[in-house]
């Protein structure tokens, strides 16, 4: 199945942190890829039927189906690179605590009683969110990987999904601790046909694990060295600090000192690594994930995002999970992570639209090694998202016409609402507040069911 779309702009990434938009632009898709990008005369004014043109993809006769795009932006579909989805379950709660009483006293006794089903109809509520703010693929890290997994595998959206590697007591027999088990199940039994949901391996962190738990894990790990890993790193100075307390490692040393980093590995936080971890990180390819609003709700601090790009260290965006944010709006997490920075360090030279976006598409795409996937050009993976221009903040100097939008447009001023279409691997799952793959209604339902069998449970404990 062929399909074009055209009278639309295309955002187009001319190299590293450099992108442009093209105006009266088509995009052409060959199944699950891009087959071209380029300006609308190229195809539709040069032949109206095929006329000999050596180039199919040129060709509107070569397309099954020509879709109006309306004047909308056509984009890459946005990489939320860090999350727990299932966390909508709690979003909001716990507010106002520092992190390790959030964790203690707010987050982990909900967690405590929930169950595969819950955690299905938290994340399909997440992914109603996701999809109807541009998002295309996520990371998520939880617990229940296979209910999870099935409901991402029916959203037909693209995610990279981890049990959570836990361990808290030394002297445990990890012949026993069923965790070692569970994580090597999900990670070789889980399977989607369409590859679009893949299993990964997890270490919640370095202060919720042990160190004979990380070597046995990495000895599996390294023998599936095309599986990534995820790890929360440095996100607080107590935790930073405590690691360098008990290893004589900063958190990323201590990873690293098991032999884990590499292009696989994504550090999500980051907020007080220090030089040599990002060092260290550049050299062995890893992916740092910046979770703004997370950091700031937290109070956790503001990570060295600047100064990872310039050392070439590939960063990524994510939004944490809601009980720490608390929404899925990749729009906005672009906005405040060209925003924080500037403020913090007195400085509005740093973090470029350019490098936001790359930020947020290609370089979460990496992260999630999907490295195919992430700009409009030809050859990629169709996971494209159309924002309308329509809104009055998205009108401007160039309303007139007389030049294309400025792709500080995109970064600071559209909001997730604008997304009036989302597409994974050329099938369209979100249209103009739609959902083609999901019912918006039973999600709602199933969600209700969940919390109050949740609120149940937690009351026969009080
Ligand atoms: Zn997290």
């Amino acid at each position: 199945m062929k399909k074009i779309f055209k009278n639309c702009s295309l955002l187009l990434r001319k190299g590293k942190w450099d992108y442009e938009v093209l105006d009266k632009a088509c995009l052409g898709i060959d199944g699950d890829t891009i087959c071209f990008v380029g300006k609308e005369s190229d195809v539709f004014e040069r032949c109206e039927i095929c006329s000999g043109d050596t180039d199919e993809a040129k060709c509107p006769a070569s397309y099954d189906e020509i879709i109006d795009a309306e004047g909308a932006l056509l984009m890459p579909g946005l990489v939320n690179a860090h999350g727990h989805a299932a966390m909508t379950l709690l979003r909001c709660v716990g507010g106002g605590l520092p992190l390790q009483r959030w964790l203690n006293d707010a987050i982990f006794p909900v967690e405590a009683v929930l169950t595969g089903e819950d955690v299905a109809a938290g994340t399909s509520l997440a992914i109603l969110e996701m999809l109807a703010g541009g998002t295309t693929c996520f990371s998520e890290m939880y617990d229940f990987p296979w209910e999870d997994g099935e409901a991402i595998k029916k959203s037909g959206m693209k995610a990279n999904l981890s049990k959570v590697g836990l361990c808290f007591d030394p002297e445990i027999d990890l012949n026993e601790w069923p965790r070692v088990r569970e994580c090597i199940e999900h990670i070789d039994g889980f399977e989607d046909p369409r590859d679009r949901v893949r299993s990964e391996f997890c270490f919640h962190s370095e202060y919720l694990t042990t160190a004979p738990f990380v070597k046995r894990m990495a000895e599996e790990i390294k023998k599936r060295p095309e599986k990534n890993l995820n790890v929360h790193i440095s996100e607080t100075a107590l935790e930073h600090e405590e690691c360098i307390g008990r290893h004589g490692l900063t958190p990323i040393e201590y990873f690293d000192s098991f032999g884990l980093l590499s292009p696989r590995f994504t550090a999500a936080h980051c907020v007080w690594v220090s030089d040599g971890d990002l060092e260290l990180m550049k050299e062995k390819g890893a992916t740092l994930v910046h979770n703004p609003s997370s950091n700031m709700k937290l109070g956790s601090g503001f990570a060295p995002i600047a100064q990872a790009l310039e050392m070439g260290v590939n960063v990524a965006i994510g939004t944490d999970g809601t009980a720490s944010n608390d929404d899925l709006d990749m729009f906005e997490e672009m906005r405040l992570a060209a925003l924080i920075h500037k403020g913090e360090e007195n400085e509005p030279t740093l973090l470029s639209a350019g490098q936001i976006l790359d930020m947020a598409t290609v370089n979460g795409a990496r992260a999630l090694g999907r490295p195919d996937s992430g700009e409009l050009a030809a050859g990629k993976k169709a996971d494209i998202i159309a924002l309308s221009l329509d809104a009055p903040h998205m009108q401007g100097p160039w309303s007139s016409g007389s030049s294309p939008l400025p792709i500080e447009a995109i970064v600071y001023a559209a909001h997730a609402s604008d997304v009036v279409m989302t597409m994974v691997d050329g099938e369209i799952l979100y249209d103009h507040g739609r959902y083609l793959t999901m019912d918006k209604d039973s999600v709602y339902r199933g969600f209700a069911e969940a919390l109050r069998r949740i609120e149940e449970r937690l009351r026969e404990k009080a």
